[in-house]
């Protein structure tokens, strides 16, 4: 696995660093915001999250369901995003939320596709509020342009893999977020 890679972008010691202090950004927000402890929905996007969201919610201390959802964009062997769509069979989230201050919580910010059909799945089952948090955002024009509340790292637009991020489904268990040769994506046939 190590030997596809090209070169780290973000390391395993960087991530854990900075997930700590947004883990108390947030908390010190929903609490300022007297939000309670009583009333939190958090909303894992399915697969990319899953690393991200494990290390985060324990930065958390505070009372909250989680409830996961599932988007595919990326699917298979391709680097660009195919359009967002909601996979009904992958989401838990019941469609009641009134009163809910729900924190979604994604892997990448990169066309703004997810986030914002995310959104309005969301706003439409009438929750309190509903706040967005990027383990990455792209610096790309389309994701600079989506008003997201949290944010990890901003990184270069490139394909990235690791701690979470997938290509062709591998790479997820890597600890860091690194960039793959480009010979690993040819031979994968991105389409
Ligand atoms: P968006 O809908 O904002 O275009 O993209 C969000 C989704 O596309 C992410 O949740 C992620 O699944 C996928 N994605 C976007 N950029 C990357 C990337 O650089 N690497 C990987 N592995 N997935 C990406
Ligand atoms: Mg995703």
């Amino acid at each position: 696995m190590q030997e596809d890679l090209q070169r780290i972008l973000v390391s395993r010691s960087e991530i854990a660093t900075r997930i700590e202090s947004l883990g108390q950004q947030i908390t010190r927000d929903l609490e300022a915001d007297g939000l309670g402890s009583d009333e939190i929905t958090l909303v894992p996007i399915l697969t990319g999250s899953i690393i991200f969201v494990s290390d985060l919610i324990r930065c958390l201390p505070l009372r909250m369901q989680i409830h996961v959802m599932s988007v595919t964009s990326y699917p298979g062997t391709s680097t660009t995003s195919r359009g967002a769509k909601l996979d009904p069979t992958g989401t838990q989230v019941p469609g009641d939320l009134s009163g809910r201050h729900v924190l979604v919580m994604d892997d990448i910010l990169d066309s703004g596709n997810t986030l914002r059909l995310v959104k309005q799945e969301l706003e439409a089952r009438g929750p309190a509020s509903v706040r967005t948090c990027v383990m990455l955002r792209k610096q790309r024009p389309e994701a600079m342009a989506f008003d997201v509340d949290y944010i990890a790292f901003d990184i270069p637009d490139e394909f990235v893999v690791g701690y979470g991020l997938d290509y062709d489904d591998y790479y997820r268990n890597l600890p860091d977020i690194a960039v793959l040769k480009p010979d690993v994506i040819q031979q994968g046939g991105a389409d």
